[in-house]
C-alpha cells in the first residue's frame, strides 16, 4: 500500500509545529516544541523531534508515510542542514535530514520556508496546473520560492530565491542583513508599520485612528483595518507597499518569466487596498514582451495561511 500520508515540520525561533498532512493537502493533526527550550542542545531537539513526529502518528494510526519535509530558517537543501540561522540557538550546522533519516528510515527533505509555500502551491494550491510561478511570502520577513519547470529553483549553493533582499532603493531603509534599500524593509509587516509611521509623521493634521494606537498596537493588520475603513494614511501606506511590490514583481518577472505571481502572509489580508497598487506600478514596471500574451495574474495563495508552513514542508516529499 502506498502512503497517503506526510508530515510537514516548520521549524520557527519561538515553535516548532508538527503536523500530518493528507493527499488533499489538509492538515489533519499537530502539535508544537519549544524551539528555544533546547538552547544549543540540537541533538536532544532532533530526539524529542522524531518522538513528536512518532507520537502523533501513532494517535492517527498511522504506519506509514510518504517522509517529512521540512521548512527551517537557513534550511540548505542540497547539504539537508540548517546553517547558522540567525534566529536560532543551534549553533554552526544542524543535520537534520541525515539525523531524522537515520531515526526514521523515511525520506526527510530540508529547505527554507518560502521555497516549501512555494512548493505547497505546486502540489496542492493554486499552481497545481502551473509549471513556472514565483510565490512571495510576506510576514516577519519577505521571502520567495521560485519554480521553473515545475521544480524548485534552488541555486549553486541552496540559497536561490531570496527576493526579499532585492535592493529597491540603493541607500533606502537599513535591512536586517546589513545592507541598504532590500524589498523586505518595505513590504514585511515591520516594513509596513515603518512607512506607516514615517507618512503620520510627514502629516502633523493626521488625527485618525492609528494616532490613537500605543506602538507595540500598530501592526501591519490594524494597518489593514484602517485601510478598509477608508482612512488616508492607512490608504497611502498600502499604495506606497503595491508600489514597491510591484518593482519588484516586475524586476522577478524579467528572471524566469512566470505564468503567475502568488503572495501569501499577514499583509496580504488588506486585500485590494494593496493589490490594486500592487497591481498598477507592475503593469507601470514589468518589460512589455511579458505582457504580450495577456498579463501575468498576482494571485492570493490558495493555500490556508494558518498551515501553510506545515502543508508546504509536507508538499516537499514529493519532489
Ligand atoms: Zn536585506
Amino acid at each position: 500500500m502506498n502512503p497517503i500520508y506526510s508530515v510537514g515540520i516548520d521549524i520557527g525561533g519561538t515553535n516548532t509545529d508538527i503536523g500530518i498532512v493528507n493527499e488533499a493537502g489538509q492538515c489533519i493533526d499537530r502539535c508544537n516544541l519549544s524551539t528555544p527550550a533546547y538552547g544549543d542542545n540540537a541533538e536532544l531537539y532532533m530526539d524529542d523531534l522524531v518522538k513528536a513526529i512518532n507520537g502523533l502518528l501513532q494517535k492517527h494510526g498511522i504506519t506509514e508515510i510518504k517522509g517529512v519535509g521540512i521548512g527551517a530558517p537557513n534550511g540548505n537543501y542540497f547539504n539537508g542542514t540548517i546553517d547558522n540561522a540567525p534566529n536560532l540557538k543551534f549553533k554552526g550546522e544542524v543535520k537534520l535530514r541525515d539525523t531524522l533519516h537515520a531515526k526514521m528510515g523515511v525520506k526527510v527533505v530540508v529547505t527554507n520556508d518560502a521555497n516549501a509555500a512555494a512548493y505547497g502551491e505546486k502540489i496542492y494550491g493554486g499552481g497545481k496546473n502551473m509549471n513556472d510561478f514565483i510565490m512571495f511570502t510576506l510576514g516577519t520577513g519577505v521571502g520567495s520560492g521560485i519554480i521553473v519547470d515545475g521544480k524548485l529553483v534552488y541555486g549553486h549553493d541552496g540559497f536561490a530565491g531570496e527576493l526579499g533582499h532585492a535592493i529597491v532603493f540603493p541607500g533606502g531603509r537599513l535591512c536586517s542583513c546589513g545592507r541598504k534599500g532590500c524589498l523586505e524593509e518595505y513590504a514585511s509587516a515591520r516594513g509596513i508599520v515603518q512607512t506607516c509611521r514615517e507618512l503620520m509623521a510627514e502629516d502633523k493634521s493626521y488625527n485618525g485612528p492609528l494616532a490613537q494606537l500605543s506602538a507595540d498596537k500598530l501592526d501591519s493588520r490594524a494597518i489593514g483595518e484602517a485601510a478598509n475603513q477608508g482612512d488616508p494614511i492607512a490608504l497611502k501606506v498600502f499604495e506606497y507597499t503595491g508600489y514597491v511590490l510591484g518593482i519588484a514583481i516586475s524586476n522577478a518577472v524579467t528572471f524566469s518569466s512566470p505564468e503567475a505571481i502568488f503572495l501569501i502572509g499577514g499583509p496580504t489580508k488588506a486585500g485590494d487596498v494593496l493589490f490594486e497598487p500592487m497591481r498598477k506600478s507592475f503593469s507601470e514596471h514589468v518589460l512589455p514582451i511579458f505582457e504580450k500574451k495577456g498579463k501575468i495574474p498576482i494571485l492570493l495563495s490558495q493555500l490556508n495561511a494558518n498551515d501553510v508552513a506545515i502543508v508546504g514542508a509536507a508538499a516537499l516529499v514529493n519532489e
